[in-house]
């Protein structure tokens, strides 16, 4: 992290995200990247005197020390930085960051599965849908934004968006999350039950560990269609700004918090709210779990379409059956677009 947000210093103008460079503090950021590095030397020093393994703190002193030769946290920014194309480095760095330390402590204090550990199996191709999907962020906006402009322009009322945006932020808040989800709820199920779709969305089952970091792994093709779909409704309906960010807030932390390794109990509120042990039903590679629990919000929409499943218990494994799907990210992105063999895999 900190050897990028160094090439971030370096590179602004291709490496950034222009609209969070305009509210960054860089006192805070370079104080952050010093630690960074400070932090990955000693703990490199600490991995290679304690571990038999050395790859680790290796890797971790000489990235720290390459990172220092470019000029560490006092590189100096070329001011104005040109507008152009860019991947979000930074945006990535910055996820990374937040929920790494959200969740790797949290997953620590309540696993559901204790002996998973933080670099489980499979912890490196996940890693790398997480880079990708941040990095091509302004893409993915964009492909995300633009089909309900392009073609539902004509479904649009002004005088319907002006009464949705004027009602009140909570109410508009909820409303938001009743539309999505159930267009999301449709788009997941026909992922599932279309076999040319599932062929995308079969990559994000194929995890055999569920931690914060697996919600990553996701086809860009399931990323952009279901985000795409989920979004048409509320383009329509024209929520005001101020509820729609907060949703986009929510709903990216919800979509991660559901697939981390934590057994919290939530009480009455399970069947409210969709919970990791919820959604850990949803990747459950049992009998009793197939097609069941679509929705990534609200439970209810489940039980209103019979796909309900939430025993008081945790499921026991999860994944696809049948031929398994490859692991690394190439392997992953190619696996839809390769010659379908004679086989046919299921969530269970
Ligand atoms: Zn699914
Ligand atoms: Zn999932």
């Amino acid at each position: 992290m900190g050897l990028g947000a160094v090439l971030c210093l370096w590179f602004p103008a291709v490496l950034t995200t222009p609209e969070l460079r305009e509210i960054y503090d860089m006192a805070l950021i370079r104080a952050l990247i010093k630690l960074g590095l400070l932090t990955a030397f000693l703990l490199g020093v600490a991995s290679l005197l304690l571990k038999r393994r050395k790859a680790l703190g290796l890797t971790g002193i000489a990235l720290s020390g390459v990172a220092t030769l470019l000029g560490g946290s006092q590189v100096e920014v070329a001011t104005p930085v040109a507008r152009s194309s860019h991947v979000g480095l930074d945006w990535f760095l910055l996820n990374l960051l937040i929920l790494a330390t959200v969740f790797v402590p949290l997953e620590q204090l309540l696993a559901r599965w204790p002996a998973q550990g933080v670099l489980r199996p499979g912890w490196r191709t996940d890693l790398a849908h997480f880079a990708v999907s941040h990095l091509l962020v302004q893409v993915t906006v964009l492909l995300t934004m633009a089909p309900a402009a392009l073609l539902f322009r004509w479904a649009v009322s002004p005088a319907i968006q002006g009464r949705v945006a004027a009602q009140p932020a909570a109410l508009q808040f909820v409303a938001i999350l009743c539309v999505a989800d159930l267009a999301q709820y449709w788009v997941h199920r026909a992922f599932h039950r279309v076999p040319a779709l599932w062929r995308f969305h079969e990559i994000h089952h194929s995890s055999p560990a569920l931690d914060w970091l697996a919600s990553s792994r996701l086809h860009l093709v399931d990323i952009v269609v279901t985000r795409a779909l989920s979004f048409v409704p509320l383009y329509v309906l024209g929520f005001a700004p101020g509820p729609t960010y907060a949703y986009l807030v929510f709903v990216s932390f919800q979509t991660i918090f559901i697939h981390a390794n934590v057994r919290l109990a939530f009480g009455p509120l399970r069947w409210v709210i969709a919970t990791p042990e919820y959604h850990h039903w949803h990747h459950s590679a049992q009998d009793e779990a197939v097609d069941k629990n679509f929705a990534v919000h609200l439970p209810v929409i489940d039980r209103l379409f019979g796909t309900f499943h939430l025993p008081p218990r945790w499921p026991e494994r999860y994944g696809v059956t049948g031929a398994p799907v490859p692991d690394g990210y190439l392997a992953q992105l190619t696996y839809p677009f390769r010659t379908r063999r004679s086989r046919a895999t299921r969530p269970a």
